[in-house]
Parts: C-alpha cells; sequence; structure tokens
C-alpha cells in the first residue's frame, strides 16, 4: 500500500478494519506500507517485477516523485488498485487543478491569512545548504488521477472507502473472483438512494422549488433530503456507504463517485440536478444559480481531475 497525493485519510480508514486487520496478516504478507512498516523504497526496487501480487495507491499524482513510485509499483505488481477518490478521480485535491501552478504556489506561500511566512519562503527544486545540494520532487503541472499515468486495473471507491468496502474488494482479490479489468470492486453498481433508509420518502417524480444549503436549514430526518431543496447527489452516486452522511442528516456530496458507463460524474449530476429544479421563469432561473454558488466544487468535488473538463479555467478569457 502506498500513498501519493493524499490526506491520509485512505490510509487511516485501513485501520477501521480493527480486528480484521489480524485476518488480513494471516492471509497476506505486506511487503511495503510505509505508513505502518519500515520497508523502504530500496526494499521494492530489489523486488522482481510482477512478484507483489497486489498493489493499493491512494491519492493522486501530484508531484514527480508519486509519478516515480506509481511507475516502479505497478511494475512490481501484477494487479494495480486505484484505492479512494483521490487516487481514482483526483479527489478533492483536483479542484486545484482550476489554477495555474504558480497560483497555487502563491496562494499557499504568500496569501492564505493564517501564514506566517515573512522571507517569502517558496518551495525549489533544487537548494543548497550548508555547501549541500539538497532536491525536493517538481510540482507537475496538474493533479492527475493514477490511470493517466500507469495501467490500473481495478478501482475502489470512496472518500475514504468504508472499513467494508475495503474488505469487500479485499476478499474479492484474495477469492481470483475478479470482475473484468477496469471495474469498481467493493461497492455495487446501485445508486446510493437504493441504499438510503429515506428512499421510500423520495416521489418518482421530484421538482424542488427552493434549493437550501446545508446550514441554511434543519432537515427532516424522516424525510428524503432532496425533496426538502438540499442538494444530495445520491441519485447519480455509487452506493456502497451505507448512507453515512444521509443518516447524519448531511447531503450526498459524491465521493463514491459514478456508476458504472457514467463517464463524467459532474456533468451527469448536474444535468440530473438541473433536470428536477422548478425552473419557471428567468428569476427561478436566476435564484437557483445564486443558491449554487460552487458549481466545480458541488458537482466535481471528487472527480474534477478526471473530468471531460481537464480542470482549468482561463481567467483571461485567451
Ligand atoms: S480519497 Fe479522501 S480520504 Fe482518501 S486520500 Fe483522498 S481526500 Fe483523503
Ligand atoms: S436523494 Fe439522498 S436523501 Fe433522498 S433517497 Fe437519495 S440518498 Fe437518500
Amino acid at each position: 500500500m502506498y500513498w501519493c497525493a493524499s490526506c491520509g485519510g485512505c490510509e487511516e480508514a485501513t485501520v477501521d478494519l480493527a480486528e480484521r486487520v489480524l485476518e488480513l496478516t494471516n492471509l497476506v504478507d505486506i511487503v511495503f506500507w510505509p505508513v505502518a512498516l519500515d520497508f523502504k523504497q530500496e526494499d521494492v526496487e530489489k523486488l522482481p517485477d510482477g512478484s507483489i501480487t497486489a498493489c493499493l495507491i491512494n491519492g493522486g499524482i501530484r508531484v514527480t516523485e508519486h509519478r516515480h513510485m506509481a511507475e516502479l509499483l505497478r511494475r512490481k505488481s501484477k494487479i494495480m488498485i486505484a484505492y479512494g477518490a483521490c487516487s481514482a478521480w483526483g479527489g478533492v485535491p483536483s479542484l486545484a487543478n482550476l489554477y495555474e501552478t504558480q497560483e497555487l504556489i502563491s496562494r499557499v506561500y504568500r496569501e492564505v491569512p493564517s501564514l506566517n511566512n515573512p522571507d517569502n519562503v517558496t518551495p525549489q527544486h533544487r537548494v543548497e545548504v550548508d555547501g549541500n545540494q539538497l532536491e525536493l520532487p517538481e510540482l507537475l503541472p496538474s493533479l492527475l488521477p493514477i490511470d493517466r499515468v500507469i495501467d490500473v486495473d481495478y478501482y475502489v471507491p470512496g472518500c475514504p472507502p468504508t472499513a467494508d468496502v475495503t474488505w469487500n474488494a479485499i476478499t474479492s482479490l484474495l477469492s481470483g473472483k475478479l470482475p473484468p479489468k477496469g471495474s469498481v470492486i467493493g461497492a455495487a453498481d446501485n445508486a446510493l438512494c437504493d441504499q438510503c433508509p429515506l428512499n421510500d420518502t423520495k416521489p418518482d417524480k421530484l421538482l424542488i422549488k427552493d434549493l437550501k444549503r446545508p446550514h441554511q436549514v434543519i432537515p427532516d430526518p424522516t424525510k428524503c433530503l432532496l425533496t426538502q431543496g438540499l442538494l444530495c447527489l445520491g441519485p447519480g452516486t455509487r452506493g456502497g456507504c451505507e448512507a453515512l452522511c444521509v443518516r447524519a442528516r448531511m447531503p450526498c456530496t459524491g465521493c463514491f463517485g459514478p456508476l458504472d458507463r457514467v463517464t463524467d460524474y459532474g456533468a451527469k449530476t448536474a444535468s440530473f440536478i438541473a433536470s428536477i429544479i422548478d425552473l419557471r421563469n428567468e428569476e427561478a432561473l436566476e435564484d437557483a444559480i445564486d443558491k449554487l454558488p460552487d458549481p466545480v466544487g458541488t458537482f466535481y468535488r471528487y472527480t474534477l481531475g478526471a473530468s471531460s473538463l481537464g480542470g482549468r479555467v482561463r481567467n483571461d478569457k485567451s
């Protein structure tokens, strides 16, 4: 297991396996897992190509070191798995693809209000310290899902994948009964609504008259959140999480990503939501747009890196 541009949540999610971790260690030899075990990169380099049965990478490719490690692990592994939303579709970090690299550096190292960087220090690829040359990995122009860099066999969805989804994926790997290459493993091809305890209260024909944001309303826990005007993306999102957010009265934000056959999750969910908003007149349209202040962050929160938009919006209209 390896992490690239990851928040660490996917690594922590494996801790949620609890005692199943012990069962896992009885079933497999773990040869590389930097967060938990003291194996080094050179240990992996010494392994024969194809000698690791399966490798799970979480996080996307943001710097040259990620690309190098993904290529190395691909060479050493029979089965490569994109584990979690960032690895599969770019995840939240791929929202940074809306900005040029220098804009990102400037924001993070010069503009953030809580920053204390009086000397304007920014990361450099090479620096000299006490006569020694130090090198940092270089930032790539955008964050890429791992399948834009290496061949990927399977995808495990979620931000992060839940313990049950992770265990389902591991057991299907161990059983050897795997779906066709390129499939999602660990979670079935059903929309979240199918698992949601509020699904019975969702009418077949839905028309939202007034969109609401989560901080503006205390929802009725007995009714479908979408019918209450909250933008729940459950109808277009793969299930597998057992509707954890909805059970806590938070609308689904789409972290389990698209169902099979959907090529662009954001476009699909945006068009679905547009089709159920009551746009009687120009005023209603303006109102709906006002209530969606961050459409990219709403519909592409986990998938911008894999979207057909490519992510970048140029401000100079060139
Ligand atoms: S998928 Fe979510 S939990 Fe996993 S690394 Fe990305 S942001 Fe963190
Ligand atoms: S739209 Fe959301 S709240 Fe409504 S049934 Fe689907 S997942 Fe549940």
